[in-house]
């Protein structure tokens, strides 16, 4: 499986990918907004986009459909769902649903909701797995729920589905917003050196070469996963004394998804 991260450097920071099969050269093309940078990326490297993957609904994941399928006759899968929200789905998935590309590339649907009701994340059948997690998991952070989606069903999905996921399963989110998420981690947990370490290596990072987190770096940085961390209950105790000195999982990860929305 060859994985291309597009960076369009636009306003909303929003990463493409190819997904390729190495031996056919079909190609995936996940929410390519910046169409016309995906489909030279494909055209430079002869690689042919058959299909598209819409993680969910949103205009800045579905704004390049029409330009990928004019030019490729590409199919446009998304969330069963969202039939009534993306204009031309050719196929709705579901959980456990395989996505094939090309002769060697399979990737698994997982059905995440919480960004919005009708989100998918794609894990690779790969030796080393890869998530394309559109706008539910960020390099150190997690997606809000202003549009369309609630932080209950968004924690049941970190809870039940990304946190079981394996120590080495590389992660590729919808967006870049690694240093303002490892700010927040900071931010709630002042004494996590391994995030303050990080900022300090990737502060100039080029977005086009950008950082591929894995599960394990997730886990040390991102405060969504750090849900059980001494200094993160703590300080959210202080601010929150109603949620009491011993606050669970649920309680914590909704306090700092509200935390997160006016930080
Ligand atoms: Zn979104
Ligand atoms: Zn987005």
């Amino acid at each position: 499986m060859i994985v291309e991260q597009v960076w369009t450097g636009n306003a909303y920071r929003n990463f493409n990918y190819l997904v390729v099969c190495p031996e056919s050269r079909d190609a995936l093309a996940i929410d390519p907004l910046d169409f016309k940078k995906c489909l030279a990326v494909a055209a430079d490297r002869g690689w042919s986009i058959s299909q598209i993957l819409n993680t969910h609904e949103h205009a800045d994941h579905t704004g390049g459909n029409s330009g990928v399928v004019k030019a490729t006759g590409a199919k446009v899968i998304a969330h069963k769902n969202a039939a009534q929200k993306i204009p031309n789905m050719d196929r709705g998935v579901g959980a456990g649903d395989i996505i094939k590309v090309g002769k060697t590339v399979e990737l698994e649907c997982l059905d995440t909701p919480g960004h919005t009701m009708s989100h998918i994340c794609l894990l690779s059948r790969t030796d080393q797995p890869a998530l394309f997690s559109g706008d539910t998991l960020f390099n150190a952070g997690a997606g809000n729920c202003h549009n369309g989606g609630h932080p209950e069903e968004l924690f049941e999905t970190f809870e039940q589905q990304l946190e079981i996921l394996g120590d080495e399963t590389l992660i590729y989110p919808g967006h870049d917003y690694l240093l303002n998420n490892l700010a927040f981690t900071l931010d709630r947990e002042p004494d996590n050196t391994i995030a303050a370490q990080m900022i300090e290596n990737f502060r100039n990072q080029d977005p086009d070469n950008a950082l591929v987190t894995t599960m394990a770096q997730e886990r040390d940085v991102n405060t969504f996963f750090r849900l059980q961390s001494p200094s993160v209950m703590a300080k959210l105790v202080e601010d929150f004394p109603e949620i009491g000195d011993k606050p669970n999982a649920k309680t914590v990860f909704l306090k700092l998804r509200e935390l997160r929305n006016s930080w």
